[in-house]
């Protein structure tokens, strides 16, 4: 499998592919899109953003390697093997060579020396722990796990409630309490954060209360790792789609043009957590909304 390489400063970043199938329907996700906005962009969303002849959406679900001042860094570790995902059978009981790419790439589970998720939704936890013996264990177990404080905080109360948990289908009891447990999470809150020379962490709440997005500098050239701040470049163009499932949808909106913004006035290369081919771009500001220059 092809996995492309970006360059930024003297860091360098690996897109880690899950899947990237056809999944939910365009129309069922943006409501909102009239036929006359859908014609304006038709011309570039298939093949790479959706599936004409489904209606789908394709969405890519990837974790992005990143190496980076001798540290080797996994951003978001996708669905994991064998999950139920009712609802989403296009996730549901994987059987992917994951960590066979991630080591293709270049890293080795024990290799990794920092696994941040941008939140703690199912698609982003998956590969944080592995089944050992009866009992979920680090997966990558020379890892610092960073996790969002308020996410950590909101999840655990989810889960703890009868009638609404486990959530996130059980991944948070899967992926995120054992690494609480073993000791080997770092919590962040809010933003910004500096995390490191290289990295500094700022908040984009909304799809959950505390999503973080991920901002690496390096001899002065910028990148983002903006897990799902937005999920589609159609966002872009109209910042206030939503996509669904959102713990508050006007906070997401309004940490959408945060990051819009961020990403258009720094120039930073965005990496998002499921834009289809080629996977990362840059922004840029126009008189009413943005654009996203994503060249295949
Ligand atoms: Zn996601």
């Amino acid at each position: 499998m092809e996995m492309p390489v970006f360059k930024v400063g003297e860091a360098t970043i690996t897109r880690v592919e899950e899947t990237n199938v056809p999944s939910y329907k365009l129309r069922d996700v943006f409501t909102e899109m009239t036929d006359a906005q859908f014609s304006e962009h038709r011309h570039w969303l298939a093949p790479h953003h959706y599936e004409a002849e489904s209606g789908r959406i394709r969405l890519s679900v990837h974790s992005w390697l990143l190496k980076v001042g001798g540290k080797t860094i996994l951003i978001d570790s996708c669905c994991g093997n064998n999950k139920d995902k009712p609802g989403r059978p296009f996730w549901h009981r994987l059987n992917e060579p994951y960590l066979e790419r991630l080591t293709a790439a270049g890293a080795r589970p024990q290799d990794i020396d920092l696994v941040m998720c941008t939140h703690l939704h199912h698609d982003h936890v998956g590969w944080n722990t592995q089944q050992r013996d009866g009992k979920w264990v680090p997966t990558f177990p020379n890892a610092r796990y960073v996790f969002s404080k308020p996410d950590v905080d909101y999840f655990s109360k989810v889960d703890a409630d009868p009638k609404e948990g486990p959530a996130e289908l059980g991944t948070f009891r899967e992926c995120v309490v054992p690494i609480l447990e073993y000791g080997n999470a770092d919590l962040v809150s809010g933003g910004p954060y500096r995390l490191n020379d290289f990295i500094e962490i700022d908040s984009a709440p909304g799809h959950s209360p505390g999503h973080v997005f991920f901002k690496l500098e390096s001899k002065g050239q910028r990148a983002a790792f903006i897990g799902d701040v937005w999920h589609h470049l159609l966002q872009v163009y109209y910042p206030d789609w939503n996509f669904p499932k959102n713990s508050d949808a006007a906070q997401a909106r309004v940490s959408r043009r945060k990051v819009l913004d961020y990403c258009a006035s720094s120039g930073a290369l965005v990496m998002p957590g499921h834009v289809g081919a080629p996977f990362a771009g840059r922004i840029e500001k126009t008189a009413d909304s943005y654009r996203p220059d994503f060249k295949p």
